[in-house]
Formats: C-alpha cells, sequence, structure tokens
C-alpha cells in the first residue's frame, strides 16, 4: 500500500518531534503557502529535503469547468499514478462556498442511477487525496482573488467513503484540525454499508461530522433494485442501527439525513412516500432530503416531475423535508454525474 506523506516523512525522519508534522500538516491549508519552501517555520535543510522527496500536492488539475452562472466549479484532476477523480466547488445558500469531494477512483455500489457505479472501482483514495481535493480548492480560490471562504464539505462525489473508512477518517481529522470548517458543517453520505456503520458507533476516532444515508427507498425490494449493494434485512438493521446511532452520538447538531433520490415511475408515487415517512417517523429523528435525478446519459431514468406533491406528503406526516437545489448541471458537475472524463 502506498505511503501517506506523514508517514513517508517519519520514516525520513524518524527523530523529528511529532508536532513538527503538525505544524507542517498546518502549513497545508494556508492558502498563502504554496510549496515546502515557504514553511519557514521548519529548518532550510528540511524543507529542501522535503521538496526533493514528498510531493506538495497529491492532485493536480487536468481541467477546469465553469458553469454559465459562475456558481459551479468542477475540476477533474489528476493523481500521481495518472487515475483521475471529479471534485466540485459550488456556492451555497450562505453566499459562501461548499466542496464536494470524492473518496474513491470510480465505485463499486453500482447504484442504478449514478454515473460513478458504471466505471467500477479502480481504487480507493489515499488521506492525502481526499484531504488535497479541499486544499486544491484554497489555492484556486485564492488564484482567483475570491474571498468568500469555504464553509461546507460534502462526501458525495466519486465513490462510496465508507469502503474506504481509514483513509476518510484520517483525512476528515486532517480538516477538522487545520481548518476553520467545523465538524457540523462536513458531511459524509454513505450508501449504508451496514457493518462500517456498525463500526462508527463503536469507533472513538469517528469524528463528529454528518451523516447522510443514500436510503433512495423505504421498500426493501425495489431498494434492492435500484441500490443492488443493499444487504438482506436493510431496513430492519438500519432502524436499530440509527436509534442506536441516536442514543450514543445524536445531539440536534449531529443529526442523520436520510437522501431520496426521485425518478419518475421508480420510486415517486404517493404509496412510496408514505412507505418513507412510515419508515421514517418509526426510526427517529430522521430529516429527509429529496435529491432531483440529474440525467447520466440513460435513457430509461427520468427526473420525476412530482417532488412537490411527495415533499408534501412527507411533511403532512410530521417529516422534516428539503428538496436538494440542484447545481452545476450545464457541466455535469451534478450529484450522481461525476465520472471521472472529459465529455464535457
Ligand atoms: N456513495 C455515496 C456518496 C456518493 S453519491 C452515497 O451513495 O451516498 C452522493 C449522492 O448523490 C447520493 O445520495 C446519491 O444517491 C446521489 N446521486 C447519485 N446519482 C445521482 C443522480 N444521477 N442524480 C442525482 N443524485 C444522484
Amino acid at each position: 500500500m502506498e505511503l501517506t506523506r506523514q508517514q513517508q516523512y517519519k520514516k525520513m525522519f524518524p527523530d523529528q518531534p511529532v508536532w513538527r508534522w503538525e505544524q507542517i500538516e498546518r502549513a497545508f491549508f494556508n492558502p498563502q503557502i504554496t510549496n515546502w519552501l515557504d514553511i519557514t517555520t521548519i529548518s532550510a535543510d528540511l524543507r529542501a529535503s522535503l521538496t526533493q522527496n514528498l510531493p506538495w500536492l497529491t492532485v493536480t488539475p487536468d481541467k477546469l469547468f465553469t458553469s454559465r452562472d459562475q456558481q459551479t466549479y468542477k475540476a477533474l484532476l489528476a493523481l500521481i499514478d495518472g487515475e483521475k477523480i471529479e471534485t466540485v466547488l459550488m456556492k451555497n445558500k450562505r453566499g459562501q462556498w461548499s466542496v464536494c469531494v470524492s473518496s474513491q477512483v470510480g465505485c463499486a455500489m453500482n447504484c442504478s442511477f449514478c454515473a460513478t457505479g458504471r466505471m467500477g472501482l479502480r481504487r480507493n483514495l489515499t488521506s492525502d487525496e481526499i484531504a488535497d481535493q479541499l486544499r486544491y480548492w484554497f489555492y484556486f480560490l485564492r488564484d482567483k482573488k475570491i474571498t468568500e471562504r469555504v464553509s461546507n464539505i460534502v462526501m458525495m462525489g466519486m465513490g462510496e467513503p465508507l469502503a474506504n473508512y481509514d483513509n476518510v477518517v484520517t483525512a476528515l481529522w486532517q480538516w477538522l484540525h487545520h481548518t476553520d470548517i467545523g465538524a457540523n458543517h462536513i458531511t459524509v453520505s454513505t450508501v449504508g454499508l451496514m457493518p462500517f456503520l456498525k463500526k462508527i458507533l463503536e469507533d472513538k476516532d469517528w469524528p463528529p461530522v454528518r451523516l447522510a444515508i443514500s436510503l433512495h427507498s423505504a421498500n426493501e425490494t425495489l431498494r434492492k433494485k435500484i441500490v443492488p449493494s443493499t444487504g438482506a434485512n436493510f431496513l430492519a438493521e438500519l432502524a436499530a442501527w440509527v436509534k442506536e446511532y441516536l442514543k450514543i452520538k445524536g445531539s440536534n447538531k449531529r443529526h442523520i439525513t436520510f437522501e431520496y433520490i426521485l425518478l419518475r415511475g421508480v420510486n415517486d408515487s404517493a404509496r412510496d412516500a408514505k412507505t418513507l415517512a412510515d419508515f421514517v417517523m418509526k426510526t427517529g429523528r430522521i430529516k429527509v432530503n429529496l435529491i432531483p435525478f440529474n440525467d447520466i446519459n440513460d435513457a430509461r431514468l427520468e427526473r420525476s416531475p412530482g417532488a412537490d406533491e411527495f415533499a408534501k406528503i412527507l411533511t403532512s406526516c410530521g417529516v422534516t423535508t428539503t428538496v436538494r437545489q440542484s447545481a452545476g448541471a450545464d457541466i455535469m458537475a451534478a450529484c450522481g454525474q461525476l465520472a471521472g472524463d472529459d465529455r464535457n
């Protein structure tokens, strides 16, 4: 397995104190510092040696796409081995920026409506490659002299974060330790891999970030069809897990969201809405985020025209419901459209 920058550093300089690396890592997230030589808090010798041996940034911009309204940017980033991933920067409701990061090259989950799934899984990203996507956008904003800060991070790009658990946790802690973005402003979105959800309950190192679970159907048979990674007895296990999570980790701030993509004629009927509302009310304090389907060039799949009606039913059943604003569809940067290629 490839060593992280920190592991390589430790190998090169086994006698350096721990806080030295902390100092270096802090510099990574200061956009005014653009290479090893700029880290003036460390010796010139150390800087020179790091310049020779360690990559300053593990992602290199390959292509940049700008939406017509200039509110969304998508970058195709090349990794050191030539693989490519996508990351997105978008203006949010507060007038600040949200960054959407990838956790894997491709994805093994193969959800029927997602472009990334069609690539299959190529490999996990390292913790550096995950963390550096944020750094890429920090430098981007600085270069463009844009002053609004990045206030939110969503791990909703390519890949299934919990299938790359350790590297995701390491990257999350880098952000939490070295940026002003708080845990309540970071959301990890997962398809709901049960063994890893259970691990979170026991893991003292799991950071206090928010979780979004891609539910997409509260009917077991239908969910299995559109989300093939659905394990046996998924809904019952999820309901039990949510109760446990809220008991152990829950607070108003660390709530869970269920994501629900609305596909015409698949999961968007009034009956689907009621089934979902029943499940949510039975499960606990779960907000539902309805996601308009974004086109992925598959004639069998269409956006549901009934999002408002669907939301109304949920709300009337007592479920807190929001409908996601889709951004960047004109540059294929919207949810589910990230595929690591350069079609546009
Ligand atoms: N693997 C993770 C994170 C990546 S997807 C997960 O499944 O949650 C982030 C969100 O975008 C998920 O809720 C996913 O279901 C949704 N999504 C995927 N394809 C989409 C599409 N074509 N249109 C809209 N949303 C999509």
